[in-house]
């Protein structure tokens, strides 16, 4: 018995199956890796700290999890735990101090509410080393579109921060309003979650007109995935509401279907969201 976890999960608590598990989470690791070119993976979207819904995640256990399925970074951001304010600050300084306990494995993104001090909330985690924003209009309960909305991504993109927004999964169809959006705040990038889930395709044909439209991988649909170009897709797991294995073996599966070729798949798995949030290159 090695792995703690697997497959994302406790591995105490799965008990015997545990064993079989990790031999064929082995197996899936290795499967992806025969179809990816190797690199130092960066994964573009983590969420740590409590869930309201109970999923959780630490720093520590993700670095384990990052070691064993040999994924060199994260961007990591808060899971949905506003605080009694709705201003995710606890949250938000969770997710600062595993990065700086893990500064070289842990990028930090600011969570905020629109509609609750979220401008004060972004100038304040771009003090802490901040390096861009996600915004859930589920969670959250905002328009993409609306002013709240529009004057959030304005300050991220200020900052020159990159800013994941949920998509899919509860939310309602998203080309018009994410068209409206980049609209209004010339030369903001926003990353679709979850690859556009639920109107991938128009979100793609908005790609095609917006530079500055980009997705990402977590929990995706390997159709939508694929429909995709390679040079504005990231590569994300979703820990903990997803996991690594099944996340590389999707970018893997996906990479067979549309013949990236090794320098297309180092994009998606490391390079496209590298330069998004300013590393040098
Ligand atoms: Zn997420």
């Amino acid at each position: 018995m090695s792995a703690s976890r697997v497959f994302g999960e406790d591995a105490a608590r799965l008990g015997e199956a545990a064993l079989e598990l990790t031999s064929l989470e082995d197996e899936v690791l290795a499967l992806a890796r025969r179809e990816l070119p190797t690199g130092a993976y960066l994964d573009s979207h983590v969420h740590l700290g409590r869930d309201v819904d109970g999923h959780e995640l630490t720093g520590d256990q993700l670095v384990s999890d990052l070691d064993r399925c040999e994924v060199a970074r994260a961007v990591c951001f808060a899971p949905n735990d506003p605080g009694e304010d709705g201003a995710f600050r606890a949250a938000n300084d969770l997710v600062l101090a595993a990065a700086s306990a893990h500064p070289d494995r842990i990028v930090p993104f600011a969570r905020v509410d629109p509609g609750r001090g979220a401008e004060a909330e972004i100038s304040r985690m771009a003090g802490h080393g901040a390096r861009g924003l996600k915004l859930h209009p589920v969670a959250q309960r905002f328009r993409p579109e609306s002013e709240e909305s529009v004057a959030a991504t304005r300050a991220a993109t200020e900052l020159g921060w990159p800013i994941v927004i949920h998509a899919g999964f509860g939310a309602r169809r998203l080309a018009r309003p994410i068209a409206e959006l980049a609209e209004s705040v010339p030369g903001a990038v926003l990353i679709l979650a979850h690859a556009g889930r639920g109107d991938a395709a128009g979100l793609a044909d908005l790609a095609r007109r917006h530079e500055g439209i980009w997705f990402d991988t977590s929990l995706a649909t390997l159709v939508d995935v694929v429909g995709l170009p390679p040079a504005r897709l990231l590569f994300g797991s979703d820990r903990p509401y997803g996991e690594h294995a099944s996340a590389l073996q999707l970018v893997a599966l996906a990479r067979h279907l549309a013949g990236w070729t090794d320098d297309e798949a180092r994009a998606v798995l490391e390079r496209n969201a590298a330069g998004l949030i300013g590393d040098a290159p």
